[in-house]
């Protein structure tokens, strides 16, 4: 019998300049052996309700989203999940019979990448939908104190999702908040011009030795963040093992299976590859 819909799936975003899940999903779609098509599908924000209107005429089976949409997109969908519901952010997409339901995958795609967390102390840096899903990953994998560092303060989304800790601005004093943190999380978007770094080397000098700089950032590959940090000797993680993570978790939602990372990881370009 004919498919009653195309077998077209896609990251909904704006702008979606250098999106890697186009390479991700086609590598998993090869592996899994299932028909689909994954495509780049910029939408800019004024235009996000023709499109979920498009995604429901087509019955697309399933969409990813990225910035600017995350948020915008939860009244236009049937549902959520309740880690996307518990988030507050939506990354991916998926029909429950008749209802389009979103989830959030960044959350366990991030978490799945994290050591040992209990009774580490963490700093956040960021207040929007990826430092939501670090949060109430943080949260669910038992860290210690978990405090948030973000341009204009967010005391009330610490409160929400992680509460106990300290909600600061990048101009207050920092040095108390680094000295007993095991883990940074750069959950900004401060670094992917390659230039910037949001913490200064004076300031990771105050970090631990044995803490670990985490940066969501996966291009470039070595944020000057992360360049700094391992200056200083300390361990580093880019946003890459993230990014398959999440992308693993929605083709399984979408398919109910789960690809390999290692076989998303070989569709990646070389300069992409984990320093
Ligand atoms: P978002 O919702 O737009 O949030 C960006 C955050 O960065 C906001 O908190 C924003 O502060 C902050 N920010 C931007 N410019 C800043 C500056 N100059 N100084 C201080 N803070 C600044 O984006 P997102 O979805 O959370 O993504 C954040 C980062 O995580 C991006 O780099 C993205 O690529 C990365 N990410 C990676 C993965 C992965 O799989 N590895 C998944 C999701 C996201 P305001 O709130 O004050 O605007």
């Amino acid at each position: 019998m004919a498919s009653t819909h195309p077998d077209l799936y896609g990251l909904l975003g704006y702008p979606l300049g250098h999106t890697l899940s186009p390479r991700l999903h086609a590598a998993a779609f090869a592996w899994a052996n299932l028909p689909g098509t994954y495509l780049a599908l910029p939408v800019p924000p004024e235009r996000l309700d023709g499109a979920i209107a498009g995604v429901r005429a087509w019955r697309l089976p399933g969409l990813n989203v990225t910035i600017p949409h995350k948020t915008a997109i939860i009244p236009l969908l049937d549902g959520l999940t309740p880690i996307a519901k518990a988030i507050g952010a939506v990354n991916t997409l998926y029909w429950e019979g008749e209802r389009l339901v979103g989830d959030n995958t960044d959350h366990a795609g991030f978490a799945e990448t994290l050591p040992d967390m209990r009774d580490r102390t963490v700093v956040v840096l960021g207040a929007g939908g990826a430092a939501r899903a670090v949060l109430a990953a943080l949260r669910d994998r038992q860290a210690g104190r978990i405090h948030l560092v973000a341009r204009r303060g967010a005391p009330e989304l610490l409160a929400e999702l992680a509460p106990g800790g300290v909600a600061a601005t990048f101009d207050d004093e920092l040095a108390p908040l680094l000295a007993k943190s095991r883990l940074v999380v750069n959950a900004t978007s401060v670094g992917m011009d390659g230039a910037s770094s949001p913490l200064s080397a004076a300031q990771l000098a105050q970090l631990p030795l044995d803490a670990l700089v985490y940066d969501l950032i996966y291009n470039p590959p070595v944020t000057p963040l992360l360049a700094l940090a391992a200056e200083r000797g300390l361990a580093t993680r880019n946003g890459l093992d993230m990014l398959l993570g999440q992308a693993a978790h929605a083709f399984s939602c979408w398919t109910g299976v789960r690809p390999p990372l290692e076989v998303l990881r070989s569709a990646l370009p070389p300069d992409m590859m984990n320093p």
